[in-house]
């Protein structure tokens, strides 16, 4: 039998409703029942590590989450985990502890849209979805999994896009890589590359910034004003930005302060095709590191981890290839 660690950490799945309508934590974690039902598939171990909703998440508790992990997978011996979060920020620990793991049991990361008490609640679906993907054969060396209605995403990939509807993780540009059924569980696609960073500390501070028509360039004097380790910026479309701020990235880059370049769009990645001013041209002349179809927030945490490894510019241009 399969031994699985439930490792909670709050979030809409963990959450009720009240009479106003207002859906806050709850001090029972109603996902007991789902697990308690499931006893006679899997040995299914809690661990209620964090009751929080997942805009309080930060890179460092996600830090104390990874070696939680580690600490009570390597001590008893578990075949899988599975974690309960919330959805706002699910991506950004999926994805750091992607970063972090390169471990063959699976990882699986799973949250809900709709509460505990709540008509149509996702929660326990998505959970013995988890916890099936967790015990499962094919889903080893696959890297941290997002799951969620009936899909099984790369945390890589996977973006949340929809403020409400219980479809709302999807892989833009890739899709899943892997489907629920009744009866079993599919993969389809595996990721090309895999990558760990050893660290234990996170003592960096990186900072994402949105470009936008007619950008105010204070807004990055504000940023220079104080200690900032990295940039990611969210550029236009195939990576561009507005001109009036290029002087800015040039102060930073003189101050040996990284910037990292991703697109604003939906899909696609960025690219060193236009050579105007504040064209993806010019900021790769200045040394400006591209990526290849990371979002923002997954840019910024992997700046967070590779920081803490190196800051040389050629070093993290090849990290952010990847
Ligand atoms: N705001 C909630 C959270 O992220 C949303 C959810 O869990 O779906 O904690």
């Amino acid at each position: 039998m399969n031994k699985i660690l439930i490792v909670h950490t709050g979030g809409t799945i963990a959450m009720q409703e009240d009479a106003q309508g207002s859906v806050k934590p709850f001090e029972i974690n109603p996902l007991y029942s789902t697990v308690d039902s499931l006893a006679s598939e899997a040995l299914l171990v809690n661990d209620e590590f964090m009751n929080i909703p997942s805009p309080h998440m930060t890179p460092s508790i996600m830090l104390d989450l990874a070696n939680r992990i580690k600490t009570r997978v390597l001590q008893e011996h578990f075949n899988g985990v599975v974690i309960t979060h919330g959805t706002d920020t699910l991506e950004e620990t999926a994805y750091f502890l992607d970063l972090l793991f390169d471990w063959e049991i699976p990882i699986v990361v799973t949250g809900a849209m709709r509460s505990s008490n709540e008509l149509g609640s996702d929660g326990p679906h998505n959970l013995i979805s988890a916890i099936k993907v967790a015990s499962c054969e094919a889903a080893r060396s696959q890297g941290v999994l997002v799951v969620f209605n009936d899909e099984i995403h790369s945390a890589k990939n996977v973006t949340k896009t929809h403020s409400s509807n219980i479809a709302t993780f999807q892989s833009p540009q890739y899709g899943p890589i892997g489907i629920i059924t009744k009866q079993n569980v599919n993969f389809h696609h595996t990721l090309a590359n895999r990558e760990s960073f050893k660290i234990n500390q996170l003592t960096k501070k990186v900072v994402l910034l949105k470009v936008y028509a007619g950008m105010e360039p204070e807004i990055l004097d504000a940023l220079l004003a104080r200690k900032v380790d990295g940039f990611v910026i969210e550029a236009f479309g195939q990576g561009n930005v507005p001109p009036l701020i290029v002087a800015k990235l040039e102060e930073a880059l003189s101050r040996q302060i990284p910037i990292v370049l991703v697109s604003r769009c939906f899909s696609g990645i960025v690219q060193d095709v236009y050579g105007y001013e504040g064209g993806g041209r010019r900021l790769k002349e200045l040394g400006v590191i591209f990526t290849n179809g990371l979002n923002g927030q997954k840019a910024r945490l992997k700046l967070l981890v590779a920081l803490e490894l190196t800051n040389d510019p050629n070093e993290l241009q090849e990290l952010f290839l990847k």
